[in-house]
């Protein structure tokens, strides 16, 4: 892999990286892009795919005592990396981080963080066990969904969380009750900003049957295919809805529908995205996110809160 753009101060940690006995792959200087699903942002001086959980024990210490800025990616779908890239490690879990088990005497699920939550969704229809179907709509991990607190359509992934597991910036693996942790609307006590990183969780499932289960998933693949923007470059909603309000609708109502900054446009499906029409920069995004924002609050007084996670330089 090319070493390139790394700034002098990478240097002295980056030599000390390389010297830590792992398994997992690390590339240098690569193009965070083809990371998350708006297609924006920089290269991460590092980006490495976790193999299993020994080395992300020895790497978050390691990340702690040299004060690396780090980052835990899931699937980038909810996501803006700045435009000229992140100092420091991105850490990826890798297929390893994929676990999938079946506890069919209790009706639950063991999930690894890597596993995309559309694959959870689908295998829990063919089980006929019911609670996650709104995952479908959500491309991102089951890791990401716990440390944002996904949810749609009423449910959230809390809700169904009956144990869970994260490791510190010790090295330190904890496993908790799903009931024992503060989640509120998408908001959770377990987020890599907050120097921990989920590994694992145990789902309670309901009963029901796979053609019911299946159902539902279609019809709540229908209902996005109608509301939302398709194959075009998206983070999914930007703003938290504030209380009682849509925000999509507050947007609408300050006559931003449609609207366009650089390559970044406010969709026209749904005011609730931004879209990348194909050469949009962060700067862009960022840039109608604040319009968004000042027109809203002069419009309706209302502060529009980010949902989509805004990685910066600051960011640990
Ligand atoms: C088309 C579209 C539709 C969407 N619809 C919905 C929806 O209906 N409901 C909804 O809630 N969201 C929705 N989203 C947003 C997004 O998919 C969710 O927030 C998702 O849960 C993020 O998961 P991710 O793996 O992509 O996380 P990322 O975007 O990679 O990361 C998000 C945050 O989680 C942290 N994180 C990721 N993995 C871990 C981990 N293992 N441990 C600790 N922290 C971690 C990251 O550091 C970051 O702070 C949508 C997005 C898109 C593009």
């Amino acid at each position: 892999m090319a070493k390139k753009n790394l700034a002098p101060d990478h240097e002295a940690w980056k030599e000390k990286l390389q010297k830590i006995p792992l398994q997992s792959k690390l590339f240098w200087a690569h193009s965070l892009k083809r990371f998350n699903t708006l297609k924006v942002g920089g290269a991460a001086a590092c980006l490495v795919d976790v193999m299993h959980t020994e080395d992300l024990s020895r790497l978050l210490p390691f990340l702690r005592q040299e004060q690396i800025p780090w980052f835990i990616l899931g699937k980038g779908s909810n996501l803006i990396f700045p435009d000229d890239g992140w100092p420091g490690v991105v850490l990826r879990l890798s297929s390893h981080f994929k676990q999938w088990e079946v506890l069919k005497e209790h009706r639950q699920i063991f999930v690894g963080a890597a596993l995309a939550d559309v694959t959870v969704a689908l295998r829990c229809a063919s089980l006929g066990w019911s609670g996650l179907e709104f995952l479908i709509g959500i491309p991102g991990s089951i890791g990401g969904a716990i440390a944002m607190n996904a949810g749609a359509h009423g449910g959230e992934i809390s809700q169904y969380l009956k144990k869970i597991w994260w490791m510190d910036m010790a090295g330190k693996v904890h496993e908790a009750e799903g009931k024992s942790l503060a989640f509120a609307y998408r908001q959770s006590p377990l987020n890599g900003k907050l120097g921990t990183v989920v590994t694992s969780a145990l789902f309670q499932l309901e009963a029901s049957d796979p053609e019911t289960v299946k159902a539902r998933i279609r019809e709540l693949q229908t209902f996005r295919e109608e509301k939302q923007p398709r194959n075009i470059p998206n983070c999914g909603s930007v703003f938290k809805n504030p209380d009682g309000r849509y925000a999509a609708e507050l947007i609408e109502s300050a006559g931003l529908k449609g609207h366009c900054i650089g390559g970044a446009q406010i969709s026209p499906v749904h005011s609730n995205f931004i879209v990348n029409q194909g050469e949009a920069t962060a700067q862009d995004v960022l840039a109608l996110i604040d319009l968004v924002q000042k027109t809203v609050w002069k419009t309706h007084q209302i502060n529009l809160e980010p949902e989509v996670q805004i990685v910066a330089k600051d960011h640990y």
